[in-house]
C-alpha cells in the first residue's frame, strides 16, 4: 500500500510551486500523522515540522482543544452560507478578530486563504473611492513593494514583485507602481542600517507624492517580507510608512497573511509599531493551522461607503461559496481562545531568545551571508562568496540540497531559493529548537562545505 501511495501520488498530483521534472525522481514523503511538532510519515519516519506546514501550524498538530471545538462544530452543523444569512461560529469569531486586531478595524469579511482576502482587500479599496462621500473615482491605482508575496490569484500577483513567481503573467496583471522595499543586506541605494537615513522611506514618498492623485491603496506585508526570502525591515519603517499614507490620502492595506498570530512574536506585526491599517488581511494561522480560512478587516468609515439603497448598486458584489464556514471558524476561535489561556505570546519570549543564540552559531558557516529573525520567522540566505555578496547560480539547487539533508535527519523545512527559512509552530520546546537549529547547521555545512 505504501509504495501503491508513492506512485499514486506522482502519477496524479501536481504539486504547487515544485518542479514535477525534479519531484518525480526523488523518495516522495507522504505525512499520514502528526502531534505537537512531530511529523510522521507511512514509512514511520519522524520529523520536526520546521516550517508549521507551510507558516500554518501555530500550538502543534493535534491539539486537543483545537480538536475537540472540531468534533463539537461537526455535531452541530458542517457548512452553511453567509450569503445573506449567517452562522454561530463565524458572529463569534467575528466580534474576537475585531477585539483583537489593531484599533479601528471594525468589520470582517470572510474568506478562505490568503490570496482572496487580498483580492477581497484590492476591490475593496478600489470600490471605495468610487462610492466614498470623501472618495475620489478617478484613485484607482495601486503602489505595492518590489519582492512582495500576497498570494497566486491574478489580482494578488499583480500586487507582488518576486519577478521569479511572477514576470511571465505579466500580460494578465494590472499595472501599479512598484516601490523600492528595505532589503538591508542588498541594500537598493548600498547604504547600511542604521547609519542610512532610510532611503527606502524617502523613495516610497517620491513614488507617492508623484502618483497620489491615481492611487487608492498601498500594500504591504508588514515587519517581514515573507516568501521574498524572510526580510526583515528596519525598526521604525512601518511607522513611516502609516504617517506617508496618512499623508498622501492612501489607503494602507496591511497583508498580515504570513506575520499574524504570533509569527513576529507580538499578535500581529502591526502592532510592533503601534500602528494601525486601514484594511488587514488575515491566514494561515488563524485556524492554529488547521483550516482553510481567511478573514479581510477593515474600518467602518470604508464599510459606510458599501451602504445605499439596493438600486443604488454600491453593494460590495463579492464572496466565494465556503465564506465564513463554520467548522474552519469553531477551531479560529478555540485557536484564539488557546492564545489567551496559555498565553502564548508571553512564552514566546524566552523561545525566541533561545533561536536567537542558536543563529549566532551559523556565522561560522562561511556561506552564510545573512541571517534575519523577526520573532519566529528566520531567513538563513546561503550565498557563494561572502565578501561579494554573490549568490550561486540558480541550477545549483544550493537551498534545495539543503532541505533534502535535513530531511534524512528528521526535519522537514522548505527553503526560499537559497534562503533556508525556520518557522517552527509556537508550541515549539526548547529543546526542539536546539535540534531544529543543529540539523540546519549541519545540513548547510555538509552541502555548502561538503563536510560534516
Ligand atoms: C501565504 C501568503 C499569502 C497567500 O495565502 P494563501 O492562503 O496561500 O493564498 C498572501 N500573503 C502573504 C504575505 C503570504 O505569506
Amino acid at each position: 500500500m505504501k509504495e501503491m501511495l508513492k506512485e499514486w501520488d506522482k502519477e496524479y498530483i501536481w504539486h504547487p510551486f515544485t518542479q514535477m521534472k525534479e519531484y518525480s525522481k526523488e523518495d516522495v514523503v507522504i505525512i499520514e500523522e502528526g502531534k505537537g511538532v512531530i511529523l510522521k510519515d507511512i514509512d514511520g519516519n519522524e520529523y520536526i515540522d520546521g516550517v508549521s506546514s507551510l507558516w500554518t501550524n501555530v500550538h502543534g498538530h493535534r491539539k486537543k482543544e483545537l480538536d475537540e471545538a472540531l468534533k463539537n462544530q461537526i455535531d452541530k452543523i458542517a457548512h452553511s452560507t453567509l450569503l445573506g444569512i449567517s452562522n454561530v461560529p463565524a458572529v463569534s469569531l467575528a466580534k474576537r478578530l475585531v477585539e483583537i486586531t489593531p484599533y479601528g478595524l471594525e468589520k470582517v469579511f470572510y474568506s478562505d486563504s490568503g490570496a482572496t482576502a487580498v483580492e477581497i482587500a484590492i476591490k475593496m479599496a478600489f470600490q471605495y473611492q468610487k462610492q466614498a462621500k470623501d472618495g475620489d473615482p478617478k484613485k484607482e491605482k495601486f503602489i505595492s513593494l518590489k519582492n512582495a508575496y500576497h498570494g497566486d490569484t491574478i489580482g494578488a500577483v499583480s500586487v507582488g514583485g518576486i519577478d521569479l513567481f511572477h514576470s511571465i503573467y505579466k500580460p494578465l496583471l494590472f499595472k501599479t507602481y512598484q516601490a523600492e522595499a528595505p532589503y538591508c543586506y542588498r541594500c537598493a541605494f548600498k547604504k547600511e542600517y542604521p547609519s542610512c537615513n532610510m532611503e527606502c522611506v524617502a523613495s516610497l514618498e517620491e513614488v507617492m507624492h508623484k502618483y497620489h492623485q491615481q492611487v487608492t491603496a498601498f500594500i504591504i506585508e508588514p515587519l517581514v517580507q515573507g516568501a521574498a526570502g524572510i526580510i526583515v525591515q528596519p525598526p521604525g519603517y512601518l511607522k513611516r510608512v502609516r504617517e506617508l499614507c496618512t499623508k498622501y490620502n492612501i489607503l494602507m492595506i496591511a497583508d498580515e497573511v504570513a506575520v499574524g498570530f504570533g509569527k513576529t512574536g507580538k499578535m500581529f506585526a502591526c502592532e510592533h509599531e503601534d500602528i494601525s491599517p486601514d484594511i488587514m488581511a488575515l491566514g494561515k494561522g488563524i485556524t492554529g493551522g488547521y483550516m482553510p480560512l481567511a478573514a479581510t478587516l477593515t474600518t467602518e468609515k470604508i464599510y459606510e461607503a458599501f451602504l445605499g439603497e439596493y438600486h443604488e448598486l454600491r453593494t460590495f458584489y463579492h464572496g466565494h461559496t465556503y465564506t465564513g464556514n463554520p467548522l474552519a471558524c469553531s477551531v479560529a476561535i478555540a485557536n484564539l481562545e488557546l492564545f489567551e489561556k496559555e498565553k502564548v505570546i508571553d512564552t514566546l519570549k524566552p523561545k525566541i531568545k533561545h533561536l536567537e543564540g542558536l543563529l549566532k552559531e551559523f556565522w561560522e558557516l562561511k556561506h552564510v551571508g545573512d541571517i534575519r529573525q523577526c520573532g519566529f520567522m528566520v531567513g538563513i540566505e546561503l550565498v557563494k562568496d561572502r565578501e561579494t555578496k554573490e549568490p550561486y547560480p540558480l541550477e545549483k539547487r544550493i537551498g534545495y540540497k539543503v532541505i533534502l539533508e535535513a530531511r534524512k535527519h528528521g526535519l522537514i523545512i522548505r527553503p526560499l531559493g537559497d534562503v533556508i527559512v525556520l518557522m517552527p509552530p509556537l508550541s515549539i520546546t526548547l529543546d526542539q529548537l536546539t535540534r531544529l537549529c543543529e540539523v540546519t547547521y549541519f545540513s548547510i555545512k555538509k552541502i555548502t562545505q561538503g563536510e560534516n
